[in-house]
Order: C-alpha cells, then structure tokens, then sequence
C-alpha cells in the first residue's frame, strides 16, 4: 500500500484544475495553480538537497505560500517540522536540533526570531516572501529556475509526514510523529461523516496553520474537499469578522477564545446577516454561554468536537447534520474508539463502566505513532495500543462525551477535587462576563487556592467584590474561587488557547 498526504492537492488538480483552493487578501490561487507551483518549490528543494525522508522546518505564517511549502516538502517524500510562529529563537533552535532538521524555510515577516534559531543551530535557511534576501536564498527564485517535479513521491502508510510539537502547555515541547495513514484517513472522515465539508465551500483559514487543527481540519480536510480555504494571515476579531460579513465564508472553525472576541466585535456591528452554514469548534472547552449568543447573533450553529495533536486530532465530534448536544464533544469519529479508563493505574487499561468519571483513552487509525526520541514518554501515553489523553470525563449510554478536565489542571483544595472547567462554566454565566480561566495556586493553609482570572464584556463596570458574591451564591463552598481578578486579555498560546501555566506564575509575581 502506496499513499501520500500531496495526493490530496495532486489530486485536487486533476479533479477540478479551475477551481479556487485558497484566497488571501482577495488574492485566490486555483487548484492547478497550486499544485504547479508546489511542484516547482519541490524542484528547487530537491536541487538543495532535499530528499526521502529528510526533515524541513517550517516558519509560515497563514499565507499561500504555508501551502506550496508544506505540500512540496511531503511530495518530495520528506518530513514537514512546523514551527510555532510565535518562538523565540531560543525556542525555534530547541525543535531545529531536537528534530535534526535539515533545512528551515522562513517566511519573511518572522525572520527576525528565525534567522536566529538557525544560526544558533547551524541549520541552513531559505526564505519566502523576501525581496530583500540574496537570490539563491529566495526560494521563489530557485523555484523559477529549478526543474519541477512531475509528481509525488509515494510513502508506506506508517512513513512520517509531520512532526507536530505539542505547544507545551503542560511542559517541555514533544514533538508527535505523524503517519501519512493517519493524517488522511482524519481527513477522509472529517470528510466523509463528521464535517460535510462541500466542494466550492469557503472555510475561514484563521486558525494556525501550523497546528493540528489548522493543518488538518481546515486546509488538508479543506482541499480534499475542492473547497476555498480563505485565509486569514493574523487573526484579529475584526478581521475574522470582515471575512465572515463580507467574504461569505460558509463554515467557521475555531477554538473558544476566537468565538468570544468575534462576538464581541460582532456586537460592535449588529444586525448584520451572515451566510454562515454552521462553525466547528474544539481545543478547549467551549462555554455554553458563549454556543447560545454565537447562535443568536450569527444564526448558525457551532458543532464541538474534542482532540489532540497525538490524535490527529479529531477524536470525537457532534458531527455536522445531526442534533449537536451542548455541553458533550459528541460521540467517537469512524473508526476510533474512545473509552473512559481508571486514572489510577497509569501502566494498565482498566476500562470503566458506563457514566463513571476517568481519563479518557483513544485507540484507532488516528493515533500518532510516538513522540520523536522519547520511548519513556511514548510508553507512558501508549498503553495496550491505547493513547492516554490527560483528561478527565465521562460517556453515557448513546456514546456522548463530556470533558470536565484535563488531570493536570484539576485543583486539590482541602482535600476536595475541584474542576476549573466547573467553575469557567458559571462565571462565563454572568452576564458581564466574557471569558473566565479558574486555575490552583499553592497555598499552605489548603494545599492549593482556587482562583479565577475574568474578562468582562465592553463596557461594564462589574467590580470583583460584587462578582465574588454573586459567584459565592452559585457554587457550594468548598469550590467558589478565593480570587477573583479582573483582567483586559489573558495570555494566549500559539493556537489561541490559554495559558494558565502562565496566569498561575503571574499570580505568584504578584
Ligand atoms: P499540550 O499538549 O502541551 O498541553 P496543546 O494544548 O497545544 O499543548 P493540543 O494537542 O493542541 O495541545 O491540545 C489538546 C488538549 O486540548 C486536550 O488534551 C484537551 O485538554 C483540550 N481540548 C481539546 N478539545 C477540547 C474540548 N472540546 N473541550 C475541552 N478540552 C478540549
């Protein structure tokens, strides 16, 4: 069995050549057009060097040409490193060296961070999007100049297309193999039966491309689809909110924080009709406060689903076209199954009944195939063929999940398991409040302190004090929070989530 993950463009522009594959800034690239000049970049990186399994980085920000570089990387039979566009070059020279690469290809406008990743790691560097960069390093112009390949390379099913570094919210970075077998088969059932994804659909490209749910849920998913991924170079709200309003976008995805700073905007700009079909929202949890006022200002649906980078990432999904439950993150996609397992025995699986509270574990065609040099970490989360996921919930009887935490963020004050997503919940509820993240600090006197970091709604002038009473009337006393604190924004990580590493330091500088 011979497949690759550039089979999805090549294919693409055999099918439907005239087609749009991706606009931006009103700028749109047909899929022949794409597909053409991927086969050129691939030319001039095999002139460079680049050959069968061989690692390249990737520094690109959501622009076309993320695209042309990640498909000529893959077509060439070589691995794809994408980068975080927003490390340092500290940060940048950790993943060149833990993943050997060979090559990094950056992106002009985040140059500054990694020519110095690769000049501390001695890695040679092309560029795109420079006009300032000598010619033999612009890799357009050694494109324009190269022989272009005639077509693919074709890999083995477990063959690596990706490495993907997990954005180390809980530690140090690792980076997650991914299998040509697994990224396309998550595609095809995005595709298949859990997105409805439509030829000619515009889908808004504002997630990072370089993570997970970017790359596989809206670009490769996208173009398997022969749709039009619109994308968004950085996200704003009001951009976000531009396209939507104005460049038709049918189908949203993103993670919570962006659906509340597009209500927010939205608010700005009442009334105004979408043709929004539906959105598709996974990453973090999304509060229910946040699906009703999306539904009612935008007149579309969100549909949630749950994943991670090791799980390719769809694991489940209330999937598009049947009645999405709020609050659960749907049932298992096809072919994967998820069950709930006891968290105290971390060398077994022990699975539990149904409606009991566990970590959930996932097994299927999804599954990354380890983390890069880390047999110890790679065993600790494949146990049995079971990938462990760090979070805790539950499954009723027709199959639905509920997510309530990830283990290492529950709180243990007192003695009393306490479980910030609980907590988000009811604030998110208030009607000032905006976005809320409850986390633990230290504390002597009950091991740790429940505290809550809010944003609240534009214009309001809802004080701590009156938030802590009203939340001390909701929750019981053993997990309102100790602190509240009124904040303008909070610390996002790469993929826009929030970083409560970075909220619990910054409550201790305090
Ligand atoms: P790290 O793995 O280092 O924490 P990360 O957050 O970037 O970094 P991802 O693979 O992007 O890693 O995120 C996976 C995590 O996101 C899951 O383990 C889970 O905690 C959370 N998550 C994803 N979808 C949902 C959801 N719908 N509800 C609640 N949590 C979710």
């Amino acid at each position: 069995l011979t497949l690759s993950v550039a089979a999805i463009l090549a294919e693409g522009a055999t099918r439907h050549p005239e087609l749009t594959a991706i606009t931006m800034n009103g700028s749109s690239t047909s899929y022949r057009e794409l597909w053409e000049q991927t086969k050129a970049y691939a030319g001039a990186l095999q002139e460079r060097g680049i050959s069968e399994g061989d690692r390249v980085a990737v520094l690109i920000p959501n622009v076309t040409d993320f695209a042309r570089v990640y498909y000529a990387i893959l077509s060439l039979g070589a691995t794809v490193v994408p980068i975080h566009a927003l490390l340092k070059a500290r940060e940048i020279s950790y993943v060149l060296e833990d993943a050997e690469v060979k090559l990094l290809i950056c992106a002009a406008p985040l140059l500054a961070e990694g020519a110095g990743g690769a000049k501390n790691s001695s890695v040679p560097l092309l560029t795109v999007m420079n006009p300032e960069a000598q010619a033999d390093n612009r890799l357009e112009d050694l494109a324009a100049s190269a022989t272009p390949i005639t077509t693919y390379l074709p890999r083995h099913p477990e063959d690596i297309a990706t490495i993907l570094y997990t954005s180390g919210t809980t530690g140090k970075p690792k980076g997650a193999l991914g299998t040509h077998l697994a990224l396309l088969e998550q595609t095809h059932t995005n595709l298949l039966s859990t997105m409805e994804i439509r030829r000619g659909d515009k889908l808004f490209g504002g997630l990072p491309l370089f993570h997970t749910f970017g790359q596989t849920c809206v670009l490769n998913t996208g173009l398997r689809a022969g749709a039009e991924v619109v994308l968004l170079p950085k996200f704003s709200a009001e951009s976000a909110l531009e396209l939507v309003l104005e460049a038709d976008i049918d189908v949203f995805f993103g993670v919570p924080t962006m659906y509340v700073a597009l209500l927010e905007a939205g608010a700005q700009r009442e009334g105004k009709p979408t043709k929004l079909r539906y959105a598709i929202s996974g990453g973090a949890s999304l509060p229910l406060s946040v699906l009703t006022a999306f539904e009612e200002r935008f007149g579309s649906r969100i549909y949630e689903g749950y994943g991670l980078t090791e799980t390719s990432p769809v694991a489940c999904f209330n999937h598009v076209g049947r009645e999405p439950r709020p609050g659960t993150v749907g049932t298992p996609v096809w072919g994967v199954e998820v069950e709930i397992a006891d968290p105290a025995y971390p060398q077994e699986i022990r699975l539990l009944p149904r409606g009991e509270l566990g970590e959930l574990v996932v097994r299927g065609h999804n599954l990354f195939s380890g983390y890069l040099n880390r047999e110890e970490a790679t065993a600790e989360a494949v146990v049995d063929g079971w990938f462990r996921t760090g979070d805790l919930g539950t499954k009723d009887e027709e199959d639905y999940l509920r997510i309530l935490d990830r283990t290492k963020d529950m709180i243990l004050r007192n003695g009393y398991n306490v479980y910030p997503r609980e907590i988000e919940e009811v604030l998110t509820s208030h009607p000032d409040v905006s976005n809320a993240a409850v986390y633990g600090v230290p504390d002597e006197k009950h091991g740790q302190e429940i505290v809550a970091s809010v944003t609240l709604k534009a214009g309001s002038t809802l004080s701590v004090d009156e938030l802590s009473d009203w939340a001390k009337e909701q929750m019981a006393a053993y997990k309102y929070p100790r602190h509240i604190q009124i904040v303008q924004e909070f610390p996002l990580g790469p993929s826009g989530k929030v970083l409560k590493r970075e909220l619990v330091a910054q409550f201790d500088r305090e």
